[in-house]
């Protein structure tokens, strides 16, 4: 039986990060996905995570989403552990319960928008704060108003997804998240199945919602000049750990390690 008392205090005292991974190992049979990571990331700080594929960005993800069981360590959001709760001083593997009211502190959008097809553009955004969330029916409405004007939507409100483009569908999956009021948005290489004249108008929101909120971003990016302008820090992952991370201009412009400068050579010549 793992002691995790130790964990349990990391998480007091003035450092407080609002994402951290601690020894965090996820595996799939003999396949180490997620090897030992160690990782904080601050309130309001836009972090992106570039790498190979198979290197375990989507992973990163997708446990924070609780939508995998991690086999070792702790993952904490706002000071609270996520996969695992307090009980006696110790902490002990989440429930369900608990796992559901962690997870509304997280908004994730995928490559594949997964918009509610037989519901409009408004009925997607204010279903989540409604059913989940308990939200008075006119509040929801109020607030996915201003979140579909705010990713340039609101004409198209009563659009159901399948009369939209893709870029279209991918800003309406955008405001559907954040009518949740995330503390952690996440996105998963969301501009990636969009025809490239689209693209633009997703990063553009994406662009708006760095310089106008002050919400923590994680975001899994094969753009690098997108990654470059809007975070705050790039992770380079290789083989489920942190190979290098940095300010951009410092990852990009003078990367310290042999396959660092290997990656970034690559997808520069891909471009
Ligand atoms: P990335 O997003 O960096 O491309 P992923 O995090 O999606 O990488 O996957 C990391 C590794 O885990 C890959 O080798 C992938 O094949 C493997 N993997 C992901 N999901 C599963 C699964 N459900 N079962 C088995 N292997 C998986
Ligand atoms: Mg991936």
């Amino acid at each position: 039986m793992n002691d995790f008392s130790d964990f349990a205090t990391q998480t007091e005292g003035v450092d407080k990060p609002m994402v951290r991974f601690r020894h965090v190992s996820k595996r799939y049979g003999a396949l180490t996905v997620l090897d030992d990571l160690n990782l904080d990331i601050a309130e309001g700080e836009k972090v992106s995570i570039i790498g190979p594929s198979g290197s375990g960005k989507t992973t990163v993800l997708r446990t924070l989403m609780t939508l995998e069981t991690i086999n070792s360590g702790v993952i904490y959001v706002d000071g609270k552990p996520l996969t695992h709760m307090a009980k006696g001083g110790k902490l002990i593997g989440a429930d369900e319960r608990y796992l559901c009211k962690m997870r509304t502190n997280i908004g994730m959008c995928f490559q594949h928008f997964n918009l509610f097809p037989h519901m409009t553009a408004l009925q997607n955004c204010m279903e989540g704060p409604v059913h989940a969330l308990r939200v008075p029916k006119a509040e929801a409405r109020d607030r996915a108003e201003e979140l579909l004007a705010l990713v340039g939507m609101i004409e198209k409100k009563d659009q159901h997804p399948s009369r939209l483009s893709g870029g279209q569908q991918q800003r309406v999956a955008i405001a559907r998240a954040l009518a949740m009021r995330p503390k952690v948005m996440l996105f998963d290489e969301v501009t990636s199945a969009l025809d490239p004249e689209v693209i633009g108008e997703v990063t553009n929101v994406i662009r708006k919602l760095v310089s106008e909120f002050k919400l923590t971003i994680i975001m899994v990016t094969h753009q690098m000049g997108f990654a470059r302008d809007i975070s705050d820090r790039v992770c380079f992952f290789f083989g489920g750990k942190i190979e290098e991370q940095g300010p951009p201009a410092q990852l990009f412009g003078n990367p310290q390690r042999e396959r660092t400068q290997k990656f970034l050579s690559a997808v520069k010549d891909a471009d």
